[in-house]
This record gives C-alpha cells, sequence and structure tokens, in this order.
C-alpha cells in the first residue's frame, strides 16, 4: 500500500493547529490535520477574552467553527494520533494509532500541553464546572468566590497567591510543598490558608462544584477548584525527529519568531511552545507556522522539479 505524501502535516486539532491549517490551506497546499478536537485544551473552556469576539464563548462551538473554516478551504483530517514519526532526507513519516501511515514534506508540531489529573471522583465529571486547570484562564470566573488550589510545586503556590486577586477565600491544599524559600516566604505572609499534608480525596458537586472532600475527611466548601500539578508537555514526538526543546526546563520546544524550530521544515505552535497558555497566542504562532511551512513544502517541490 503506497503512503500518501502531503506538503504539510499538522499534528493538533486545536486552535493552533485550526490556524496553521487555514493559512497553509489557503496558499495552494496538500494539508493533514491528524489530532481530535475534544483533546484540545479549549474544548472546555468559556472563553471571553478572545479579541473581536463578544460575550463567552463555548470552546467547543469555536472548535466546532474552526474545523469547518480549515476543511473550507481544502485542509483534510484524520481524528487519529500520532504514534512515531521519522525523518528521511526529505519528509517525516507518521504512524498513526489505526496502523496507517502518512507522510509529508513539513509538520507543524500543535499538540498543546497535556495537564496532569488528579484522577479522583468527581474531577472528570466537573471539569468546566469548577474543576479548572489553568488559573491565568479562569481566575476571573471567581470574584468572590472561595477556591482550592491543589499541588505541591511552584505552579500550584503561583496559582494561589494570583487567586487572592480574585476570590475571597483561598485555600492551598498540599502534601508537601517543593517551592523556593521566597515563593514560600510570600505564600506565609499572604492570606492563602494551606492544607498541609493533606490531598483531595474526591470532588464535590451536583452541576457545579460545592466542596471537595480531603483524605482526612475533612469537608471543606468551594466553588472551585484549581488542579495545577504541573503540565505536560507532548514532546516525545517531537524528540523523536531531533527537535530541540527549551534549555531550561525541557517542557518545551524552541522556535524563532518564524515558529522554525532547529529542524529544517519542522513548525511548532501553540501551548507546546510555551505559556502563556491562550488561544490568542496559539493562533497567532499558528497562522505564521502554517505560512512558513507552505513555503517550505511548496520549494521543496520546486526543486524537485528542476
Ligand atoms: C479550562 C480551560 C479554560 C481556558 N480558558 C481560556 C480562555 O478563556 N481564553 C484563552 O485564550 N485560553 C483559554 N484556555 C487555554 C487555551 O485553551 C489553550 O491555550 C489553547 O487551546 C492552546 O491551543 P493549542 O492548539 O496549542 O493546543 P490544544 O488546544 O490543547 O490542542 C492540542 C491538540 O493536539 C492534539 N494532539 C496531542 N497529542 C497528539 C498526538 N500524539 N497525535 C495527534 N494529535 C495530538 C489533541 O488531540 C488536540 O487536538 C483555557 C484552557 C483550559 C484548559
Amino acid at each position: 500500500m503506497t503512503t500518501k505524501l502531503y506538503d504539510v502535516v499538522i499534528i493538533g486539532a486545536g486552535p493552533a493547529g485550526i490556524q496553521a491549517a487555514i493559512h497553509a490551506a489557503r496558499k495552494k497546499t496538500d494539508v493533514l490535520v491528524l489530532g481530535r478536537a475534544e483533546n484540545s485544551a479549549l474544548y472546555w473552556a468559556h472563553v471571553e477574552n478572545y479579541a473581536c469576539v463578544e460575550g463567552i464563548q463555548e470552546g467547543k462551538d469555536l472548535l466546532a467553527t474552526g474545523h469547518k473554516q480549515m476543511e473550507k478551504f481544502g485542509a483534510r483530517k484524520m481524528e487519529e494520533d500520532v504514534l512515531k514519526i521519522t525523518r528521511t532526507e526529505d519528509s517525516f513519516h507518521f504512524e498513526l494509532e489505526s496502523g496507517s501511515h502518512v507522510a509529508a514534506n513539513a509538520v507543524i508540531f500543535a499538540m498543546g500541553v497535556s495537564k496532569k489529573k488528579l484522577s479522583v471522583p468527581g474531577e472528570k465529571e466537573l471539569a468546566g464546572r469548577g474543576v479548572s486547570y489553568c488559573v491565568d484562564c479562569d481566575a476571573n470566573f471567581y470574584r468572590g468566590a472561595t477556591v482550592a488550589v491543589v499541588g505541591d510545586r511552584s505552579a500550584a503556590v503561583d496559582g494561589a497567591l494570583t487567586l487572592l486577586g480574585y476570590a475571597d477565600k483561598v485555600y492551598l491544599v498540599a502534601k508537601q510543598l517543593h517551592v523556593s524559600k521566597e515563593l514560600l516566604d510570600r505564600l506565609e505572609s499572604s492570606s492563602v490558608e494551606v492544607l498541609a499534608k493533606n490531598w483531595v480525596k474526591s470532588v464535590e458537586g451536583e452541576n457545579s462544584v460545592t466542596g471537595i472532600l480531603l483524605e482526612n475527611d475533612e469537608k471543606i466548601a468551594v466553588d472551585g477548584i484549581f488542579i495545577e500539578l504541573g503540565s505536560k508537555g507532548a514532546l516525545e514526538l517531537a524528540t523523536q525527529v531531533g527537535v530541540e526543546l527549551d534549555t531550561e526546563q525541557f517542557k518545551y520546544i524552541n522556535t524563532n519568531r518564524k515558529q522554525e524550530t532547529n529542524i529544517p521544515g519542522v513548525y511548532a505552535a501553540g501551548d507546546i511552545v510555551g505559556p502563556p497558555y491562550q488561544m490568542a497566542k496559539a493562533v497567532g504562532e499558528g497562522c505564521v507556522a502554517g505560512m512558513e511551512a507552505a513555503a517550505f513544502a511548496k520549494k521543496l517541490k520546486k526543486q524537485e522539479s528542476v
């Protein structure tokens, strides 16, 4: 069976991947988008800070519109995960979860970051209805409310301190804090109530979060819980083809302003490139990556036909 060769394959069907697909497809290149809307961070979001769009927009509706838009411009999509990528002299080969294969002259990594889950009862059911994985995104919805943050590391402490600017009462549930002295000092001199040597056993509520049950069986009434266990980038695939990561944390893909990585023909955009985790940034980077990847693939074709 022959493997179809695309000009550009985009891994990721969130806002960065969608915008990249729109711009690459409009440059008359053959584009394939891999991934699922429901695995995008945007799927559970209620967005009210995206320029030129008024009111609160449901993330899943924005994604549905985006998918229609990119397909209208000729991009193809396959709801499949990529398991493996290999690189030859002038193309990239992708092994998909169904066992099928595709290839491309240029590739855009737009896989976002997968937020670590607590994996406790109530978490999944109440995601987007009081359970959040993003303080920067959702703090504004908790003005005057009581919230809890769970986590042991700097993401959790920083999140709890940020929330003090919005919520009336902030709890931090932590087994044992592993943070710098500076951050610990800031925490201790703040009004955040630390529930130390404890963890969340379940998230309570019917239609929205009403409380959390702790490991010591204490119940705390809260309107929201922020799960800040650090983020894990979908980087394994990128490193399979030799893409360089940021040298400080090795959590993000390094790019320049053209969204180029260190490997010719490989681009990256969106959350996978680093914070702030915002749709506006993902879309902007996706636009640049889409145009650059299309130009790269076209140039390659021209060289081959000479
Ligand atoms: C609860 C919540 C609320 C938010 N609220 C806001 C907000 O109000 N405003 C705002 O601007 N931003 C908000 N955000 C952030 C915003 O959703 C992200 O910044 C944005 O979705 C990042 O886009 P992305 O395309 O980089 O990644 P994502 O949207 O996360 O998309 C990642 C894509 O990669 C795919 N993928 C991953 N691995 C593979 C693989 N191996 N093979 C194939 N596909 C793969 C997934 O299927 C998915 O389609 C929120 C996020 C959350 C979680």
